[in-house]
Formats: structure tokens, C-alpha cells, sequence
């Protein structure tokens, strides 16, 4: 029988190597290279609400939206090769609340025919956006006919980048901006409480925040940029709960802002980095300032920030072909707390987290649904085996704060109003850290 099967090897290999070479002969030189290219197609979509609706992000807000400032946008990005696909999307919206994330993955995933690890739905967290709502009996009326119609739209975008497959190449750059920074700061004023300092959300310049700006850029063989991605963070709250106006805040004016500067019909996808802790420098404001001479703060830090992401962009001198694409994705349970307490009674229920991770070639992609704290995201940046790795928060669920430990002790809203235990932080580190190397 061995003598058999080592008889009949070679002449079979010697068959396989001549079809591929008729087979490469007949269809063309080029549908054999793209046959394992990797390609990349990109859209984007307009998602500004068409009607007055309820504003997300500040419970004391009532009443509805009185007008636009910027437009909101939906822009995505659809990466393939061979049989392996990735689909990116960024929405100038806060995060799917309520439980719109399942049900917008649901119709994405049926209707794209996508498996759970290839969908990264993702939002920039604008507090100047609508709330998404899936129940008729739990928001305004206007609201829900907008996340039903937002749901079609995405299904629609994300075709239309499906259809427009280019073979792509890709090169990343990094620079830094000091537009966001940490939020929690100490008061040690008649607010003191057990000598431990009460954090209340303001300014803490001294505090940790990570000011890198990742930047990838998508171009064809010939040279023509088709999409510049960029991963910062910080929270888009330069604008509070006494604004009324839409506007994509600092991300999404700074998305606007690149796109305006590049033009070409390049699209720049914005994502949030880990910024549970970090607000713009600049945060909260009842409005746009219409003051004579005055540059609106919002527009000032999306401008701030929009012109490093083309400053790196423009440096990005290398591109090179993409390579692999490879996802994975886990709903991971996790020790549990009661939103608004600080004490975990005994058996409390677990929290889960969707975590989803993926990699095209030496570039990283780390879902989490979740606002997670910047340390976190650093720790994970740090370790990634990857050369360069793109933390995406909002992603795919919208589980609440995720704190590191140390910071159950001094409290603090993030800690407060979070659904995890302290130890919740770096069970989800670990998991991250074991995904990204078994891609
Ligand atoms: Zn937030």
C-alpha cells in the first residue's frame, strides 16, 4: 500500500501543477493575482435625522432636537480576500443603547450574509445625536421611525461598499493630539469624603490619556487614496445637555473636516479609542458660541484634530499590500455590579461584553461594547502583537464603563454608573491580549 501511494504522488502533483498553470494561462495573469489580494470597497451614507428627535447622552435633556449643525454620516468600509471578509462601519451616532446593537447586527448579518466576527458596528459617541430606539412604547415616535429607517441604511451602505471591491494597499501612521484628556478630577474642598478625594467629571490635565492618533490609509495599485481611517480618544462631549443643535461633536467634525480638506470622494472613518475617562478639552458647552470673531469649541478641537490626522496622512509615505484577514468574536461574561452602587451583593448576575477582534495584515481591530477606560486600551495597545492596533469602543453593544481596578476605591461617576466588578477590567485585557494572538 506505501509503495502504492509514494508511486502515485508524484504523478499527481505533476497533474496539479500543470491545471494551475493551464488554469492561470486561460483566465489571465490578473484574476489569478487578485484571486488572494486583498481588496477593500468603501461608501458612506447620510444618517442625519430627518425629524425632530430626543437627543442621547444626557438623562436630564428633554424635548426635541431644533436643528443641524453637521451632517451625521454612516461611513464603511468592506475589506475581502479570498473567502475571508471584515466589514467596518462608523456611525456619527452615541452607541447602540436599548438594545439596538442586536437588533441592527441581526439585519446587518442576515441581510450581508456575514458571520458575527466579520461585523464591527461601531459609533463615534456623540452626545449631539439621537437616541436609537427599538420599542414604540419606550422613546418619541420620531425616534423609532429613525432607527428603523437607520437600519435599512446601514444594509444599504454597506452593499454599496460590498459592489465597489478595489485590490488595496495599506500604510499606517501615528501622531499624537492633546484635544482629549482625563476627565476625573479630585476635589478636596468641602466635597471630601474618607480623606480618599471625590472625583467628580472636570478637568484632570495630569492624568492619564492616551493623545495617540492612528491613522491607516487605503489606496488603489495606481495611487488614489479611497479611505483614510483614524482611532482617537475621546469622549465627542464638547457639547452638553443644553444643546439642542445636531452635530457629530469633535469626531465628527473632524471627520467632515478631513474629508473637506482631501476631497476626492475619500471617505475618513473616525472611531473612538478608549475614552470612558477622557472628554474633550473643551467639554460640555450649552452651544455653538455665534460671538462675533469666536470659533465654536467644537469646531475649534475637530479642526485641531483633523489637521494632525492630514498631517499623518500625508507622511504615510509607504503602502504596501495588506495581507490576511482573519476575525474572531466572543461575548464574554464577566463579574457583574449594580449601574449606580458601589457594593456587589453576593451572586450578583454577570455582565457580558462583546468582543470582537480582527487583523488585515500587520493592522489590528479590537471591538469592545463597551465605554472603556483609556488605561485599558493602552495596556492593550502595548502588548498587541501587532504592529499597529486600532481600539474600537462602542462596538457591537453598549454594555456601560468598564473601569480598571484600581479606580473602585476612589469612585468616581465611571465607577459608579459601571455594570462590572474591579476585576472585570483585566479579565477582558487577557482575553483581548489571547484573541489578537490566535488570529
Ligand atoms: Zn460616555
Amino acid at each position: 500500500m506505501n509503495n502504492t501511494s509514494s508511486n502515485r504522488i508524484p504523478h499527481l502533483l505533476g497533474l496539479t501543477v500543470s491545471l494551475s498553470f493551464l488554469v492561470s494561462t486561460l483566465i489571465g495573469f490578473d484574476a489569478h493575482i487578485y484571486a488572494d489580494t486583498l481588496q477593500a470597497g468603501v461608501a458612506k451614507i447620510n444618517i442625519t435625522p430627518e425629524k425632530p428627535v430626543t437627543l442621547a447622552g444626557y438623562g436630564a435633556r428633554k424635548g426635541l432636537s431644533q436643528g443641524v449643525h453637521d451632517p451625521l454620516s454612516a461611513r464603511v468600509v468592506v475589506w475581502k480576500n479570498q473567502e475571508h471578509r471584515l466589514v467596518l462601519v462608523s456611525t456619527d451616532l452615541i452607541g447602540f443603547y436599548s438594545g439596538s446593537a442586536e437588533i441592527l447586527r441581526q439585519a446587518i448579518l442576515k441581510e450581508c450574509k456575514l458571520k458575527p466576527s466579520e461585523l464591527f458596528l461601531s459609533a463615534i459617541h456623540t452626545h449631539s445625536g439621537p437616541n436609537l430606539c427599538i420599542d414604540k412604547d419606550k422613546g418619541h415616535k420620531h425616534n423609532y421611525e429613525y432607527t428603523q429607517i437607520l437600519k435599512n441604511k446601514l444594509v444599504q451602505v454597506i452593499r454599496q461598499a460590498s459592489e465597489n471591491l478595489n485590490p488595496i494597499q495599506i500604510g499606517a501612521g501615528i501622531g499624537y493630539s492633546p484635544v482629549g484628556m482625563n476627565r476625573r478630577q479630585t476635589r478636596n474642598d468641602g466635597f471630601d469624603r474618607d480623606s480618599v478625594g471625590y472625583i467628580r467629571l472636570g478637568r484632570n490635565p495630569y492624568g492619564p490619556a492616551d493623545k495617540e492618533v492612528l491613522v491607516l490609509k487605503l489606496a488603489k495599485p495606481d495611487g488614489t487614496t479611497k479611505a483614510v481611517l483614524f482611532d482617537y480618544a475621546t469622549h465627542a462631549t464638547s457639547l452638553g445637555g443644553k444643546n439642542y443643535i445636531i452635530s457629530g461633536d469633535v469626531l465628527g467634525l473632524a471627520e467632515q473636516f478631513v474629508e473637506k480638506i482631501l476631497g476626492n470622494d475619500i471617505i475618513v472613518p473616525a472611531f473612538a479609542g478608549a475614552s470612558g475617562d477622557i472628554d474633550p478639552w473643551f467639554r460640555v458647552l450649552p452651544k455653538f458660541n455665534d460671538e462675533p470673531g469666536w470659533i465654536p469649541e467644537p469646531v475649534l478641537l475637530g479642526t485641531l484634530l483633523g489637521e494632525e490626522v492630514v498631517h499623518v496622512y500625508r507622511d504615510i509615505k509607504e503602502v504596501a499590500p495588506g495581507g490576511e484577514i482573519h476575525s474572531a468574536f466572543v461575548a464574554l461574561e464577566l463579574p457583574g455590579k449594580p449601574k449606580s452602587e458601589m457594593s456587589i451583593p453576593k451572586n450578583f448576575p454577570k455582565t457580558s461584553l462583546p468582543i470582537t477582534v480582527a487583523k488585515v495584515g500587520n493592522v489590528a481591530f479590537v471591538g469592545l461594547g463597551a465605554e472603556v477606560l483609556t488605561e485599558i486600551g493602552m495596556a492593550i495597545k502595548k502588548a498587541s502583537p501587532f504592529e499597529h492596533t486600532f481600539i474600537i469602543t462602542h462596538c457591537n453593544g453598549a454594555a456601560g464603563y468598564l473601569p480598571p481596578a484600581k479606580y473602585y476605591k476612589e469612585g468616581g461617576y465611571e465607577i459608579r454608573s459601571s455594570p462590572f466588578a474591579p476585576q472585570a477590567a483585566d479579565l477582558v485585557i487577557k482575553q483581548v491580549l489571547k484573541m489578537l494572538h490566535q488570529l
